[in-house]
């Protein structure tokens, strides 16, 4: 198959890049770094089935050739980031989805959305099921991404019925691994960096919200299972092993054996205070679950995360493209 991934430079879509590339597919990758970054593709560079266009998706976008499927994979997906980019990440899930939408229809491609837990909001069904409609708050500040994705939703669903598309929209749940920024902002990262940087671990509100964590590697088997055999329905891929913020601070200091202290701060307005997936979709349709254990995952993470600042010249700078990171 010759498929686009949008976002291709990003966490996910890189290494979800990499499972095509590994399965003998074509890959076209789109991304224009505002959070993603040419490093996670770098050893890329000389394949002969990857080619990269360096393009915002948001914008009218012209692929030459033939396409199988579009996997739309392009947001900005750390909260402090879609607060930073507010206008950015409404384009994308909008705009961004009609043009990869329409790319998909020209080609006569499968399309695949990458949505997110987020459209079920601070949810009042609990753990959360794909027929939950979630509760949204659409004028707060978590609202450019959550509704973003609902319409991104709503309009792929529309092309599926009216265009007669093949589509997938997967309903991505907290997602953890290497080739996340240290800066990136969401809690897995920043608690490993900060352990390792002997700093106070930051939990937002009293630690008692729970999130459940997947391993990267999980959710892309999940995501390629969910392209290649899947129906439209949206899919829940995520791991159903929760745990409070609060829990996940203490797996972090163990596995670091770090001294760090926890200095509690603000809770962000509108956050979630609970969020798990029911996986019964998954597992019936796809044979899918996920099988690396928190603690595991986060090892595997933790790893990745001291190569990464151990190979960084002391002093002050950037890694990933991000914000400047304190290497001591
Ligand atoms: N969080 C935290 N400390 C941090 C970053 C996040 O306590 O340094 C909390 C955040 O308030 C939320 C949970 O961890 O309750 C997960 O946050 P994240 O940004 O990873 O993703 P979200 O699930 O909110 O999209």
């Amino acid at each position: 198959m010759r498929v686009l991934i949008t976002g291709a430079a990003g966490f996910l879509g890189s290494h979800l890049t990499d499972r095509f590339l590994r399965e003998g597919h074509e890959v076209v990758g789109l991304d224009n770094f505002i959070t993603g970054s040419p490093e996670n593709i770098a050893h890329l560079t000389g394949n002969e089935r990857f080619r990269f266009i360096r393009h915002n998706i948001s914008d009218f976008t012209y692929i030459a050739g033939p396409l199988e499927g579009v996997l739309h994979f392009a947001s900005p997906a750390s909260p402090i980031d879609y607060l930073e980019l507010p206008i950015q990440t409404l384009k994308v899930g909008s705009l961004g989805t009609l043009n990869a939408l329409g790319i998909a229809k020209a080609k006569g491609a499968r399309f695949f959305l990458a949505s997110t837990s987020e459209v079920y909001g601070d949810p009042l069904v609990h753990p959360q099921t794909e027929d939950y409609w979630g509760n949204v708050n659409p004028i707060g500040p978590r609202g450019v991404y959550d509704e973003a994705k609902r319409f991104a939703e709503a309009v792929t669903m529309a092309y599926h019925r009216y265009h007669a598309i093949d589509t997938r929209i997967v309903r991505i749940f907290n997602t953890y691994g290497p080739r996340m920024r240290p800066q990136d902002g969401r809690v897995v990262s920043n608690f490993i960096v900060q352990a390792l940087n002997r700093e106070p671990l930051t939990v937002y509100g009293d630690g008692s919200q729970t999130r459940s964590f997947c391993y990267v590697d999980d959710e892309v088997e999940g995501i390629y299972r969910l392209f290649m055999n899947g129906d439209a329905g949206p899919t829940n891929i995520g791991n159903p092993d929760e745990y409070t913020v609060k829990e996940l601070a203490e797996i972090v200091l163990e596995l670091t054996r770090s001294s760090s202290e926890i200095s509690y701060q603000p809770l962000p307005t509108d956050d979630p205070k609970v969020r798990r997936p029911n996986i019964e979709r998954a597992r019936e349709t796809l044979g899918w679950e996920p099988r690396v254990p928190v603690r595991e995952g986060v090892a595997r993470t933790i790893e990745y995360f001291r190569t990464l600042l151990a190979s960084a010249q002391p002093g002050t700078r950037t890694v990933h493209g991000s914000a400047p990171l304190v290497v001591r």
